[in-house]
């Protein structure tokens, strides 16, 4: 582990300074794991907690300061006054959540968490609001776990930092270094823009995912002659059950008002299909034409950047949101 006064990352935003300051990292899975791993190689002094003993090992034997005892790790969090990061998922946030209240409150806090309303409103329950920032870092794989880190992970993926009213900006500036520090392109947004955005590009995809995992599976010659359309239309109903619920329950009310518009889609294109006999001899037109542009929209969205932060002057959170809704980015 490096020490805290070797921070590598180049600072060219006043507003987001280097940050000497420790990072403690809670949940040592895929994201909590890599997060660790990225940290490590930008030179921060971060330490971690897994709340299993195997995983714990495996970070140690990789070199990396870890505990499997949430008391140790948020002693030593409040000591050195580092920056928590929640990476666990949504249905462990309140008992951790209870013991940073009880061990580290004064602690600078975020998370990594998919969904950031429903994180929010547990944070104002615990009573930590006024040291917290919300997270997302928009990556991941299929796959679970430390062994599933990568200390590349974030490189160039967007990661969101919440803009919501009332935040600190020392606050938000650290979890902003956090993101550049692993490599990502901060994106500020307010908590339900995000959550409204991630059901769409997230949450529904994974909805649409495991229906078209189920359907195919349902002709063991189909699994047979799956290809590329099946195989990529599906990564992603590969990943942890569990996850995946956590995940897009937790988004429950802005899952269903997209899900909605799908099926809406859907359901003029069935009729469409049917055509004049209900048998099938009409066309699929208006749903591809409409997907066609959607993905040509996509692709040639692009990322200008954000400079300029300006963070704790009159409306700068109003600013940061708008700026994140214009698509553009800050990179450390
Ligand atoms: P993971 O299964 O790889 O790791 C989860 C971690 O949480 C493990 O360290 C596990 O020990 C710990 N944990 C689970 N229940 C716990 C409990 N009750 N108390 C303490 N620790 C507990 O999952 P992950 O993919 O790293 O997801 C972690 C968070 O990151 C989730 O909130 C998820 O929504 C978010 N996230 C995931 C992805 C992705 O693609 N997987 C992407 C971005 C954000």
């Amino acid at each position: 582990m490096c020490d805290a006064g070797a921070v590598s990352t180049a600072n060219n935003d006043p507003a987001v300074p280097p940050d000497p300051r420790p990072v403690c990292v809670l949940g040592l899975g895929l994201i909590g794991g890599s997060v660790l791993r990225a940290l490590r190689r930008a030179g921060r002094d971060a330490h971690g907690y897994n709340r299993s003993a195997g995983p714990v090992a495996e970070a140690r034997a990789d070199g990396f300061q870890v505990t499997d005892d949430l008391t140790t790790a948020l002693t030593r969090a409040a000591a050195e006054d580092a920056l928590i990061v929640l990476a666990v998922p949504m249905p462990a946030v309140d008992p951790v959540l209870a013991a940073i209240a009880e061990h580290a409150p004064d602690c600078a806090l975020t998370d990594v968490v998919s969904v950031k309303a429903p994180v929010r409103e547990a944070v104002r329950a615990h009573g930590l609001t006024d040291r917290f920032v919300g997270g997302h870092p928009m990556a991941g794989t299929a796959h679970s776990g430390w062994a599933a880190g990568d200390a590349a992970m974030f490189d160039e993926a967007v990661w969101v930092v919440a803009a919501d009213d009332g935040a600190d900006p020392d606050v938000w500036a650290r979890v902003a270094r956090l993101a550049a520090d692993c490599r990502a392109v901060v994106v500020p947004a307010g908590s339900a823009d995000h959550d409204e955005a991630a059901a769409r590009i997230s949450h529904l995809p994974h909805v649409l995912a495991e229906t078209l995992a189920a359907v195919g599976a349902e002709d063991p010659l189909a699994l047979t002659l799956a290809a590329g359309s099946f195989r990529d239309g599906t990564r992603v109903a590969g990943s942890a059950p569990e996850l995946v619920r956590a995940m897009c329950e937790a988004n429950g009310p802005a899952l269903l008002g997209v899900l909605d518009q799908a099926l809406e889609l859907l359901t003029a294109a069935r009729t469409q299909l049917a055509g004049p006999s209900g048998t099938g001899d009409g066309d699929l037109a208006a749903l591809v034409a409409a997907g066609h542009a959607g993905h040509t929209a996509y692709t040639a969205t692009e990322r200008t950047p954000l400079t300029d932060l300006r963070l704790g002057e009159d409306g700068w959170l109003e600013r940061l949101r708008t700026a994140g809704a214009e698509g553009r980015v800050w990179r450390g």
